[in-house]
């Protein structure tokens, strides 16, 4: 029998805790985490009356930055509005976030449109005890971001591979961590299910806060199934939002949605409109580094890089500036062998410059004989019966695994091998 034909339409809400050294409205250190709680206040965050909200800069031009990169339309007029709801996390009764006029619409990245980015102050946090819940109001006025996308993703391992390209496009410009664990990137997929592709489901199932890609995936997935099951039996599905429970692995019902309209937007009276103009716009797009699918692709053309070497090196902001700089210093050492002292941690880039790699390199070492390689390499297999196996098994990669210990027991002994007579050599010992 044939379970199902749904179309699973799911779209995407990220939070992202932007790294500016202040908070959003007030000068308080916008670095929480692991803080003594209730340190970085002031009248400002702490929502006392009379307090005025005065505006981060640099937070409102990330903000543009990160649209821009997504391929956003920055509109040249902006503002804040109150979203007002209680909440004992949010002491003034209402949040400034921004409602019609968000600083980027219209984006798009790997063909998922985006609907918007706009900026918005993050709430307290509660700590929940037995008996009472604690609140830490250092978190309260953080500046954070919010992308929204349109619901064109249509499957749990697409989304995971979505918010890993967002992830490390965000990285890359340096404007926030991305750290997941610390809850400085937080996912809400909403997710329901078509007949067909024309229709759009009247309802929509959101997922709140997620604080990984894994559980992101298995979320989407368990929601994909539940819906199904439901649908299958007749039932109908309502708007809801619904957390994410890790110990049972499945979705619990919160409530049921509440329309915008609930939350009384309004714009915000103790902040001007944003005017931006053409010249500020271009002046932060050029502030946009390369970014790492454009960096990935012309490594692979004009270092020769592997896809793999590529793709690796370009996901750490660290690694990918260190390839750049020795690689650009490089003249007689491969670009790959570069790469992959990089990808094996071979290289402490947080203590040897570029520079210095390079010269170590360079420092010339007597080839070592045949023989004495051949002994080193028997000796590296037998120490590595893993990655041995996983090669055999036909996993290609961990072959410069095998390389680069050869490599490194070579120059314990103070001589050198070719690395691509290394490559043979132990091809034609674990290829039978
Ligand atoms: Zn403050």
């Amino acid at each position: 029998m044939k379970k199902n034909n749904y179309q699973p339409i799911i779209g995407l809400e990220i939070h992202i805790e932007l790294k500016t050294r202040s908070k959003m409205f007030c000068r308080c250190p916008a670095d929480h985490f692991g803080k003594p709680a209730n340190s970085q206040t002031c009248p400002v965050c702490l929502g006392l009356p009379g307090a005025l909200p005065y505006p981060n800069q640099k937070a409102i031009d990330w903000t543009i930055m990160a649209g821009l990169a997504l391929g956003c339309r920055i509109p040249l007029n902006s503002k804040f509005d109150r979203k007002n709801y209680f909440y004992p996390d949010l002491p003034k009764g209402f949040q400034i976030s921004q409602y019609d006029q968000p600083l980027a619409i219209k984006g798009e990245l790997d063909g998922v449109r985006i609907r918007r980015v706009h900026l918005e102050e993050d709430t307290a946090k509660m700590l929940h005890r037995k008996r009472q819940t604690l609140i830490d109001f250092n978190r309260s006025g953080v500046p954070l971001m919010e992308i929204v996308t349109e619901p064109d993703i249509h499957s749990d391992e697409q989304a995971k591979q979505w918010l890993k390209h967002l992830q490390q496009i965000i990285r890359r410009l340096g404007i926030s961590s991305c750290d997941m664990a610390k809850g400085s990137m937080r996912i809400e997929p909403n997710i329901s299910l078509a007949k067909d592709k024309i229709k759009l489901p009247n309802y929509k199932v959101e997922i709140k806060n997620i604080n990984s890609f894994r559980f992101t995936k298995k979320a989407i997935n368990y929601e994909i199934k539940r819906q199904a099951n439901s649908l299958t039996k007749g039932q109908k599905l309502v708007q809801e939002t619904r957390g994410w429970d890790n110990k049972r692995q499945t979705t619990y019902s919160q409530r049921t949605k509440e329309a915008a309209h609930d939350y009384r937007y309004f714009p915000e009276p103790d902040l001007p409109p944003m005017q931006l103009t053409k010249e500020k716009i271009a002046q932060i797009r050029k502030q946009i580094p390369e970014l790492p699918a454009g960096q990935k692709e012309r490594w692979q053309k004009e270092f020769g890089l592997n896809e793999y070497q590529a793709r690796v090196l370009t996901n750490t902001p660290q690694k990918a500036a260190y390839f750049e700089e020795a690689a650009g210093l490089a003249k007689k050492i491969p670009a790959k062998t570069l790469a992959n002292l990089i990808i094996n941690n071979k290289v402490n880039i947080q203590q040897t410059e570029p520079k210095q790699l390079i010269k170590q390199l360079l420092t010339t070492r007597p080839q070592l004989a045949e023989d004495q390689l051949s002994k080193i390499i028997q000796r590296v297999i037998k120490q590595s019966p893993k990655p041995v196996t996983d090669f055999q098994k036909g996993k290609i990669g961990i072959l410069e695994f095998l390389v680069g210990q050869v490599m490194i027991a070579c120059r314990q002994l103070n001589g050198q091998a070719d690395p691509n007579r290394v490559r043979q050599l132990i091809k034609q010992k674990l290829i039978k």
